[in-house]
């Protein structure tokens, strides 16, 4: 058995980490000094591009390189004067165009260097915007525009005579598409503009429209993995919460290459991929291609990455993908390896170690926080398995339901993580779903609807959505649990656990898993995995079947979707489908 902790010592990391004392910070900071930190806009405006690119193109940082954009073939670099400039000509297209604070964007792209521009431009013009998964079908783009009454959409001509022409009608509010074409010289199709064009004709000089905190920036879908997505509304001033967070939970230093591998369309890759490194000056990888171990291998080793932010999903991969690969690339560079999305394994943790040499270190948030709650952080021991726990700025509490509604539980007793309102990036809304949106607080706590306990040294340990929990002869089952043991089997590669309805226990422990390579399935297998759960779980909490799948079914932002499991076991209808991975 491996130890339970990975100690940390401060004093023997390569960079001196910026939250040293996790009791003392937490004693001293306010979200008052931390906003202070940050420039304003004349009348009290504070703008997340502002924040994040102005203030560093007029200062030492100029000339640092903001984002590298990796492709199959080729490298491109933005300066954050270049970023300056080039935000400038996207806002004043949108200017142009008579586009303005009422107006909402949407983008529509792989993750080219247009995807960061309309995302800044648009910020700096004032008006929100929503990156969107450009894998997504015509309806979960209909869909979505409708949502947030899109007026303008920035895609590249190939999507937009994929998937955009034939719903463009069925979006009444939108007025301007503009287009990235693919190759140049490529005709415009009818009804869009060309977005290069009009940069290339744009002013290159924008003054930064002052917009308030509270005005609204972002729009961000959540991931689907319990249902419909929802849309969750981010202001301005959730920078504070990136700022603050990038600094504590991610460690980013100047100097930094920083590599957060999520898509701008899910709000990790926006909240992490763009603005927080842009926040701390630091330099950004973005690769354009889809995961391919060798590919990140080489990534992390040729680009010197320092900091790298990726999820349980790639981590599963990764371990599937075997220790070779990883030998054969030497990483001196990397310091720091965090994790969100999903429960990391303490498996997983430990691959880290034992693979990278560097512990992984989960943290969790979801789209409603805006940013990281949750953190393993550099300062402090490793508990692999945990969540880590709330960063300086952030109240956390268990409750149980009892006799007299919500009560707070003690430690190491399982119920509802719930967070005390009221920190800078928390959502503002649900688009058009103001009742949702009243039920997700309980007075002065916001509800998550993820279940975890606490335990004496202050960790948090998840135990799983409160939808997905199972009930088994009287027993309340985390599918987490269950699956990080079954993860512990040599063979196993991913595992998603869910109860299956039965007459006498009211509900059994169903698992599915994928193999690693060189593994087949087989009965005898399966009695190995199920024979290694027992002895780990004990009969009432191992699972009863186990089922081989290829491979688990997945949200695009890498989540397995154990209602779909459910629902296909059971021959049940699967319900919105739109982020699934491999559809649309
Ligand atoms: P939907 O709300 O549409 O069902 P979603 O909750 O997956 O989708 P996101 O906001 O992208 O959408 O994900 C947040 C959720 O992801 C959290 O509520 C939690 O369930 C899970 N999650 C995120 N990080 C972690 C983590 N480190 N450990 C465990 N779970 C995590
Ligand atoms: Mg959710």
């Amino acid at each position: 058995m491996r130890p339970s902790i990975i100690h940390k010592s401060p004093a023997g990391l390569p960079v001196a980490p910026n939250l040293a004392d996790y009791q003392s910070e937490r004693e001293r900071f306010s979200w008052a000094t931390a906003r202070a930190e940050l420039p304003r806009l004349p009348g009290g405006g504070l703008n997340i591009a502002d924040c994040a690119v102005t203030r560093h193109a007029r200062g030492p940082n100029r000339d640092q390189v903001a984002f590298r954009f990796l492709s199959e073939q080729t490298s491109h670099e933005l300066t954050y004067g270049d970023l300056d400039a080039q935000t400038n000509r996207f806002a004043n297209v949108l200017a142009g165009l008579g586009v303005g604070r009422d107006d909402v964007v949407f983008v529509l792209a792989g993750r080219l260097p247009e995807l960061y521009l309309a995302v800044l431009g648009s910020l700096k013009n004032g008006t929100p915007v929503s990156p969107l998964f450009s894998a997504f079908g015509p309806e979960p783009i209909a869909t979505r525009l409708n949502a947030g009454s899109g007026t303008v959409l920035v895609t590249t001509t190939s999507l937009y005579l994929k998937k955009v022409a034939k719903i463009c009608d069925q979006v009444p509010s939108l007025r301007h598409v503009l287009v990235v074409p693919d190759e140049p010289d490529e005709p415009l199709p009818p009804g869009t503009r060309d977005l290069t064009g009009l940069l290339a004709g744009a002013s290159d000089v924008f003054t930064t429209v002052a917009t308030q905190p509270e005005d609204l920036a972002l729009l961000h879908f959540t991931s689907g993995t319990t249902g419909m997505p929802k849309g969750a509304m981010h202001v301005h001033d959730a920078v504070v919460t990136h700022w603050v967070t990038g600094r504590d939970a991610l460690d980013l230093h100047p100097g930094d290459i920083f590599w957060c591998t999520a898509d701008p369309g899910w709000v990790t890759g926006t909240s992490y991929g763009i603005i927080a490194p842009l926040l701390h000056g630091v330099t950004s990888i973005v690769d354009e291609a889809e995961f391919d171990a060798e590919r990140w291998y080489a990534i992390l080793s040729e680009q010197q990455v320092t900091v790298w932010y990726t999820a349980p999903t790639a981590i599963r991969m990764l371990m599937k993908a075997g220790p070779e690969l990883a030998a054969a690339r030497p990483r001196p560079d990397l310091r720091f390896v965090a994790s969100v999305g999903e429960p990391l394994n303490p498996e997983a943790v430990w691959w880290g170690q034992e693979v990278l040499g560097l512990p992984i270190h989960d943290n969790w948030w979801q789209t409603e926080t805006g940013g990281i709650m949750l953190a393993n952080t550099p300062a402090f021991d490793i508990l692999p398995g945990s969540m880590g726990r709330p960063l300086p700025g952030v109240d956390a509490a268990i409750v149980v339901r009892g006799a007299a509604g919500l009560e707070l539980a003690g430690e190491d007793t399982e119920g509802e993580l719930v967070l005390r309102s009221g920190w800078p990036g928390m959502f503002r809304g649900y688009l058009n779903d103001p009742e949702r949106y009243a039920r997700c607080f309980s007075g002065e706590w916001y509800l998550t609807g993820d279940l975890a306990l606490r335990d004496a040294g202050g960790y948090y340990w998840f135990v799983g959505r409160a939808d997905d929990v199972i009930k088994s002869a009287g027993h309340l089952i985390g599918p987490f649990e269950v699956e990080s043991v079954l993860m512990e089997h040599p063979g196993v590669a991913e595992a998603g656990v869910i109860g299956k309805p039965d007459e006498l226990a009211g509900e059994l422990v169903k698992a599915f898993v994928s193999l690693k390579q060189g593994y087949q399935a087989s009965d005898e297998l399966r009695l190995e995995i199920l024979g290694h759960a027992r002895r780990r779980l004990g009969a009432a909490v191992a699972p009863k079947e186990i089922a081989f799948l290829d491979a688990l079914p997945r949200t695009r932002s890498g989540k397995i979707m154990r209602r779909l499991l459910k629902a296909r076991e059971l021959g049940l209808p699967e319900g919105d489908t739109s982020t699934l991975e491999g559809g649309g």
